[in-house]
């Protein structure tokens, strides 16, 4: 028995699903779509997304922003989460992944929560900024996209979100590669500069949690 946290062998892993975890049919049937797409590692773990929409559901958030749609599958867990009239602005750059997305949120009658940018996800930041109107007008935000502009997306949304609002960062422990000084890919190098950078950072706090790739949980003071 340790204090640290556990690792999870595929057994227990299956054990967590089986037990902790319940999702919605047409989320299942996503998730099950998403597996014969390309790079379908991208989809995030069930148990986030219901972390995630619980959250949500605490704060009793209403207007959300994701970097990194993909085929929608986060963004289908955050959008049942939300209330009537919620809304969340979704950005992605490719028409092809996120086609399986908007099948899926119309067939979940939850299309009309959701609007999909498709363009670099900085230009729909900066205009939301430019906006005046929109600054700290969000209650949630999901970073889940290229690593290298993970921090161009933090600050941006740091503007975005409301004080008390909540960013939750993916990937943050990248495959373990932020521990493997032989790592010198671009991603790595950014994730570790990232991580670095929020652990200091005054204007938030952070929970680093080893839940699928590691995720931080970071509120804004
Ligand atoms: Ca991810």
């Amino acid at each position: 028995m340790a204090n640290r946290s556990i690792g999870l062998s595929e057994p227990l892993y299956a054990y967590l699903l089986e037990n902790g975890l319940r999702e919605p049919a047409v989320l299942q049937g996503l998730r099950q779509a998403t597996e014969s797409e390309d790079m379908s590692i991208m989809r995030s773990a069930p148990e986030q997304g219901q972390l995630m929409a619980m959250l949500i559901g605490l704060m009793g958030a209403k207007r959300i922003i994701e970097i990194g749609t993909y085929t929608g599958y986060a963004t289908l867990w955050m959008a049942q989460a939300l209330p009537h009239g919620g809304q969340i602005i979704s950005c992605d750059i490719s028409e092809t992944w996120t086609r399986l997305a908007r099948r899926f949120w119309a067939e979940a009658g939850v299309a009309d929560k959701i609007s999909l940018h498709l363009r670099p996800a900085i230009e729909t930041l900066d205009d939301l900024i430019a906006q005046g109107g929109e600054l700290e007008s969000f209650d949630f935000a999901f970073i889940d996209a290229d690593k290298e502009n993970y921090q161009a997306y933090f600050e941006r949304c740091l503007s975005l979100l409301r004080s008390g609002g909540l960013m939750v960062i993916d990937n943050v422990l990248w495959g373990g590669s932020v521990i493997d000084a032989d790592n010198h890919e671009p991603s790595s190098l950014a994730i570790r500069a990232f991580n670095r950078a929020l652990k200091t950072d005054e204007r938030i706090d952070i929970n680093m949690l080893p839940i699928a790739d590691g995720i931080t949980l970071v509120l804004k003071k």
